[in-house]
């Protein structure tokens, strides 16, 4: 298998924290979080022990969309390079993750998230070098809910929709079946966000509230091709909304909901595996474990970089959630 034969299996990963502020959801309950300098994120519980995390960087909950972007930047310009780039929004439902993907008022440039400010820098890049190489700019919308993946370019037929991966195929190539959709400006990529909203919505009117147990994985394809010698660039930047993290209760859940849970807690916890697998160098990274992983098994590893923006909710009331995910980010690390 193709990623089987990478030799330097640790990609670089970067783990950064972002907290949201208090009161978005109405809950004005007091906070158990203090950001504190050079990336620690305190946590304190309820009889007043602190624990202290460490990250990349820390966002506190007056961030701008502007300046986290300015933070994964680099990594969306290593794209240009050729450089497969992954970057995840991890958390619980309400901490955030499609605010910083997606943003809230799309037509509100400040608030757009990272999708259309890294589509933007491409473009903008790719104009700056057009004198020597020949940019192309795709984009794939895939959703991955119930370990099945759906396309969200296309709209819903009376077909299963169900796609397969490829896994000889690299990143980008690997769902023969996804559409495939050329962007050369931002009203494209407008175009594009819509129309993946609607059919993401259209899905969720049938079964309530799935884009929070669903994983959105949206995959820019860039291919450069040098005008001296015809010679070609591909990468992959990889933008995922993942599905809520938080544990659902499975005792007296059944049916629907506990597939989802199970597939949602099996995906999340391959990632965290393979990650963890990448960052200590191990031998054996089981990609094979969830589609997510299969899916996104080369842009993870090799010379691949690796973000994971880490959503947690300030209020007290979100303790145990936001524990998990501070543990889930140091494991990654
Ligand atoms: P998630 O995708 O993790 O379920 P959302 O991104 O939908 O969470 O965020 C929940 C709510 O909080 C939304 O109304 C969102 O606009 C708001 N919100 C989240 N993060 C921020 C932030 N950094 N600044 C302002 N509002 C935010
Ligand atoms: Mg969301």
């Amino acid at each position: 298998k193709l990623y089987n034969t990478v030799q330097d299996l640790k990609g670089s990963i970067r783990v950064y924290c972002r907290v949201r502020p208090l009161g978005t959801t109405g809950d004005t309950a007091p906070t158990c979080l203090d950001v504190g300098m050079d990336g620690e994120l305190a946590i304190y519980d309820k009889s007043g022990e602190r624990k202290v995390y460490k990250f990349d960087r820390v966002f506190s909950g007056d961030v701008t969309q502007q300046r986290v972007y300015e933070d994964v930047q680099p990594l969306i310009r290593s794209v240009m390079d050729g450089f497969n780039v992954c970057i995840f929004a991890y958390g619980q439902t309400g901490s955030g993750k499609t605010h910083t993907m997606t943003g809230s008022q799309e037509d509100v440039a400040e608030f757009r998230g990272i999708n259309y400010r890294a589509l933007d820098d491409l473009f903008t890049l790719g104009s700056q070098r057009s004198e020597d190489i020949d940019y192309t700019i795709k984009a794939q919308m895939l959703e991955i809910y119930n370990e099945s993946i759906r396309d969200l370019l296309t709209e819903e037929t009376g077909s299963s929709g169900k796609l397969d991966i490829l896994s000889t195929q690299p990143s980008g190539q690997n769902v023969p079946a996804a559409k495939q959709v050329e962007v050369t400006n931002t009203a494209d990529v407008l175009e594009m966000m819509r129309l993946g909203a609607r059919n993401r919505h259209s899905a969720e009117t049938k079964m309530n509230e799935r884009s929070s147990r669903s994983h959105q994985v949206l995959t820019i394809i860039v291919t450069g091709t040098h005008r001296f010698n015809n010679s070609r660039t591909h990468a992959c930047l990889h933008l995922i909304d993942l599905a809520g993290s938080e544990r659902t209760d499975k005792s007296g859940v059944e049916g629907e909901r506990l597939r989802e849970a199970n597939s949602i807690n099996t995906s999340l916890s391959a990632l965290g595996t393979v990650m963890h697998s990448l960052a200590s160098k191990s031998k054996h990274v089981p990609f094979r474990n969830s589609k997510l992983t299969e899916l996104l098994a080369d842009s993870l590893s090799g010379q691949a970089k690796v973000c994971m923006l880490m959503h947690v909710a300030p209020e007290n009331s979100s303790f145990g959630e936001t524990v998990s995910t501070l543990n889930f980010g140091n494991r990654v690390a």
